[in-house]
């Protein structure tokens, strides 16, 4: 008797942009505690994972040529943690993951992390496992600090190395312009640099996340703008001093505020509406600071599968 092939699943996965990023000293073990904000924006990848005779991963679009498609591909990686889990590792030789990415690869908006949220969420689906996000989440967290929040999007405090998120009530929609650089930021060398300047001097320190969050309550635009903040920005303009220019411009175009986002090198800007970014995008891209430059909002949900039931 033939077996039955489960067709396609195809799993829709968000970006996200820092709105307040503290990040502690480093400890002994090199890692460093992380306050931060995470909001999910509409600019999205698109994972599809697939039986079939040929696996592996395979990559198209933004960034293309910089994402590894062997072993150390998080979606990849994300396939083996499931299948470990679902007791089912000889399975993962027949899966095959196409990445269509949206997101700019190494732009601290992470993308890898959205694809690994994605293929757990696909595969799950695929392997019938009938598990709840919060079981994901608890798998995604063994491969990476953002890939929780990828699963579950909103807006969200995470504390520990990410990890640890509390959703965090967001009233209406922000708008948001991002300007991707021409090349990618090493994640672990911002965070490299950001301890040299540390021993240093004394690079600013954002505050408490408690304002940010009742600016989030609020809904106005304005007062968020005011309290956008991240400890890595410092590192990231350090090691692409280029940045501060393109930050100036974002608000001499007509942003209320810009940010470096994670690690960086993207930049988010924060608008008054929907109109103003259009505006704001149209006059960045003239400005000769960035290669490209997109509009998004957010809060949007985490990973949901395209064209199909995804309540897991
Ligand atoms: P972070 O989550 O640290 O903010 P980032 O958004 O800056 O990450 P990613 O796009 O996640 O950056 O990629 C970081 C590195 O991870 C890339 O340079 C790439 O070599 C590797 N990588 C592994 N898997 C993927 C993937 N699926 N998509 C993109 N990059 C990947």
């Amino acid at each position: 008797m033939l077996a039955v092939v489960p067709p396609p699943v195809t799993v829709r996965v968000p970006a996200k942009v820092n709105l307040h990023l503290s990040v502690g000293d480093a400890r002994e073990d090199g890692y460093h505690e992380l306050t931060t904000i995470f909001q999910a924006l509409s600019l999205t990848d698109e994972v599809t994972v697939a039986v079939s005779e040929e696996p592996g991963v395979e990559v198209h679009g933004e960034g293309e040529k910089s994402v590894p498609t062997g072993p150390e591909n998080l979606a990849w990686r994300a396939v083996c943690a499931l299948a470990e889990y679902a007791e089912r590792p000889a399975d993962a030789d027949g899966i095959r993951v196409v990445l269509r990415k949206g997101i700019p690869v190494a732009g601290g908006m992470a993308g890898g992390s959205a694809d690994a949220a994605a293929t757990l969420l696909g595969l799950s689906t695929l392997w019938r496992l009938d598990l709840a996000r919060d079981e994901l989440a608890g798998i995604a967290a063994t491969l990476g600090s953002d890939v929780p929040f990828a699963l579950y999007g909103g807006t969200a405090l995470g504390t520990g190395r990410g990890e640890q998120l509390v959703p965090v009530l967001s009233r209406h929609t922000f708008h948001w312009v991002l300007a991707f650089d021409q090349r990618g930021l090493s994640t672990p060398k911002v965070f490299g640099e950001l301890d040299r300047l540390r021993e240093a001097g004394d690079p600013p320190r954002v505050g408490s996340h408690a304002p940010v969050v009742e600016a989030l309550a609020s809904g106005d635009p304005r007062q968020l703008a005011l309290l956008l903040g991240n400890d890595l920005q410092a590192a990231a303009v350090s090691l692409r001093p280029g940045l501060r220019r393109t930050l100036r411009a974002g608000v001499n175009a007509g942003a209320l505020a810009g940010t470096v986002s994670g690690s960086g090198p993207t930049c988010a800007f924060l608008c008054t509406g929907a109109e103003s970014a259009l505006e704001v995008a149209a006059e960045l891209s003239g400005a000769g600071v960035c290669r490209t430059v997109r509009v998004a909002h957010g809060p949007v949900p985490g990973a949901r599968l395209v064209g199909g039931d995804d309540t897991p």
